[in-house]
């Protein structure tokens, strides 16, 4: 009979915890631009860091948010990548006050 109270306290704290934790993500989610993605997805993923940033990820960051405009930055991508491609999607996809993400060769 203990054993069978020990089991359903149990049970109990873990859907506590559970359904605090579900709350918790509800609650504190954080809505990332979803263009961050598709620009590094559009980058060559070396993740080499030469640009100056920490990766691949973090250089897509910066061009979304407008910290970096120079794309050339990413070395290897001067030889291996086409960036064209990140060019027109941000054209497509502008800033929510409608500016275009400004971004060069
Ligand atoms: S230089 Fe290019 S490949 Fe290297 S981390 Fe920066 S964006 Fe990625």
């Amino acid at each position: 009979m203990e054993i069978l109270w020990a089991v359903l306290i149990l049970l109990g704290l873990g859907l506590l915890l559970g359904l605090g934790l579900a709350i918790a993500a509800k609650i504190l989610h954080v809505k990332e631009d979803e263009r961050i993605e598709e620009v590094a997805k559009k980058l060559p993923n070396y993740n080499c860091g030469s640009c100056g940033y920490a990766g691949c990820k973090a250089m897509a960051e910066a061009i979304v948010t407008g910290k970096e405009e120079n794309l050339k930055k990413c070395k290897p991508g001067k030889e291996d990548a086409n960036f064209q491609p990140i060019i027109d999607y941000l054209d497509k996809h502008p800033n929510e006050d409608g500016s275009k993400v400004k971004v060069h060769l």
